[in-house]
């Protein structure tokens, strides 16, 4: 599998001279997994991803949201594949069960005025919007396996791992830990991943002040990789007032105790891409 980065910023988009190297725009992660495309969330990142989709006449895509908070869902109305008759789109989240919301029914009021322009009947594509049992194994197309579980964070959240052949990748953004025990489904989920992306959103210096906000810190993050024996860790979902300079210091920090474990620690970058 092949992971692009689209965009690594949690909570709101960022731009200017600060976040050059990381990059700005929220959540969008891209999975190339043979022929089959499956993006996790739709944050600001996903409006140049769909640019890229469509000159490469890309026709069915897989989107799974962690949840529907606004950093996550921003880009959806800007996702130029949306616009296309040809193209055929799964939009699935997880966290909503019991709320009496659906996927479609939270999308709908993304678009809705006096909060947008124009409404979802704007779109040209084959939609479907789908909602997941938060603990599903699903089989997007062939060879490919997505199993769920629910995070710690408010309103709800779904972590994923995908499989594919003998790799597999773990997306879980956003989520608070508690204390020191990993919460049990996310260690399952994470066993043994080649690649963990996890919500490192506050320095552990600085999350004390943020608990109950549903966000983690690379301390703990690491912590599940070592308990989950994952071979890989990629921070993400960085807080907008870590700039390059900062993020550089938590990185190097990060990277050196990830390696005292054999374990390769990285924070995501927007535009690059990693191979599972
Ligand atoms: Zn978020
Ligand atoms: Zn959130």
């Amino acid at each position: 599998m092949s992971v692009t980065f689209w965009g690594v910023r949690g909570s709101i988009a960022c731009s200017g001279p600060d976040y050059v190297r990381y990059g700005g725009n929220t959540s969008c992660v891209e999975v190339e997994a043979g022929m089959h495309r499956v993006i996790f969330d739709a944050g600001t990142g996903l409006r140049p991803l769909g640019l890229k989709l469509v000159a490469q006449q890309t026709k069915t895509v897989d989107i799974f949201l962690s949840h529907t908070h606004f950093d996550h869902v921003c880009g959806w109305p800007f996702f130029a594949p949306a616009y296309d008759k040809g193209t055929r789109i799964n939009l699935w989240s997880g966290h909503l069960h019991g709320s009496g919301l659906t996927t479609r029914s939270v999308m709908m009021r993304l678009m809705e005025a006096p909060l947008f322009p124009v409404a979802e009947d704007v779109f040209q594509a084959d939609i479907s919007y789908r909602d997941l049992d938060a603990q599903a194994t699903l089989v997007p197309a062939p060879g490919l396996t997505l199993t769920a579980a629910p995070l710690n964070h408010p309103n709800g959240a779904t972590g994923y791992r995908l499989t594919f052949g003998s790799r597999s990748l773990v997306y879980a953004s956003d989520h608070e830990h508690q204390g020191t025990e990993p919460l049990p489904s996310l260690l399952k989920l994470a066993q043994g991943a080649d690649l963990l992306i996890y919500d490192a959103t506050y320095s552990p210096e600085a999350y004390p002040a943020h608990a109950g906000w549903g966000h983690s810190t690379w301390e703990e993050g690491l912590r599940l990789a070592i308990r989950a024996k994952a071979r890989a860790l990629a921070l993400f979902h960085h807080e907008p007032s870590h700039t390059d300079d900062m993020l550089a210091k938590l990185e190097n920090t990060a990277k050196r105790a990830g390696a005292k474990h054999g374990i390769k620690v990285f924070a995501a970058r927007e535009g690059v891409t990693v191979r599972v």
